[in-house]
């Protein structure tokens, strides 16, 4: 494997009551794009949360680009973490253009106090083109289609410059037109700017193409990783999700893989 930028083990998250990852332990490599795939409430986006700094861990290390997760570090190491989440519901009269809202970005490495200079208008400029946002630059962030806002969260996220890129159901309820194109934009931008990436979704169709290893999570725990061929079979997929695959083609009326 190459350079190990993210190593966790054996970490133990609770929320009260709730056990949401129960002894999960991971390496990732520069360069990975890993699919994390699992039935709802499996933990992932848990996951996500301590890799981004924010978790709690009851018991466990987590390391992350040269650090370990303390309650006290995880803001130096958020400045270095991206992070998508799924379309957001926004207010249609919330007063920010696209342009704006994509300098947010930026305040991790500015300070909040700082005044963004003309390099940090460049930067977000050259991002919302990457996304093939430019046209759309100075319209109100609440006026967005769910694929138009979820570009924009890309640019937001790029204009951060991460290492990694943690990316959170993005594509969940988009039309498939706006998935397929989301999922090609994360696999680009993934490979022209040497990202490392975690990409969570229930979009099995889709994923494959795009990861070099996927994770499979059900309750609280990995349940198993490889590649994405050794792993998708119907039998595993009908273990994970504790329905046979041949069953949710038949409710959905349509093919799930290949
Ligand atoms: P989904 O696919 O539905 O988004 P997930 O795999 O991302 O699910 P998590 O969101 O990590 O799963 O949740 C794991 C467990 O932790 C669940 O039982 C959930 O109810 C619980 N949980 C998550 N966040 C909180 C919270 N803030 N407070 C209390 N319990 C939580």
């Amino acid at each position: 494997m190459s350079e190990t930028v993210i190593d966790i083990e054996n970490a133990v998250v609770s929320y009260r009551e709730d056990v949401a990852l129960r002894g999960v332990s991971l390496k990732v490599g520069s360069g990975e794009f890993v699919g994390i795939i699992g039935p709802n409430g499996a933990g992932k986006t848990t996951l996500l949360t301590i890799v981004n700094g924010l978790g709690k861990l009851l018991s466990g290390r987590v390391w992350v680009l040269g650090h370990y997760l303390t309650p006290g570090n995880g803001h130096s190491l958020r400045k270095k973490v991206g992070y998508v989440a799924q379309v957001q519901n926004i207010d249609p009269r919330m007063p920010m253009n696209v342009r704006e809202v994509v300098m947010i970005g930026r305040y991790g490495l500015l300070g909040l106090l700082a005044r963004p200079g003309k390099h940090d208008w460049k930067v977000v400029d050259e991002m919302l083109a990457l996304v093939g946002m430019s046209h759309l630059a100075r319209r109100p962030i609440g006026h967005l289609s769910g694929g138009e806002q979820q570009r924009v969260a890309i640019a937001r996220c790029l204009a951060q410059e991460p290492r990694l890129f943690l990316l959170d159901e993005p594509t969940a309820s988009l039309d498939w037109k706006a998935q397929t194109d989301i999922l090609e934009l994360v696999k680009q931008i993934h490979d022209s700017r040497h990202l490392t990436t975690l990409f969570v979704t229930h979009d099995l169709n889709c994923l494959p193409v795009a990861c070099d290893r996927i994770v499979l999570m059900k309750e609280g725990l990995i349940w198993g990783e490889g590649s994405p061929s050794e792993l998708l079979t119907d039998n595993n997929l009908g273990r994970l999700y504790d329905m046979p695959v041949s069953e949710v083609k038949k409710r959905r009326g349509e093919n799930i893989l290949v």
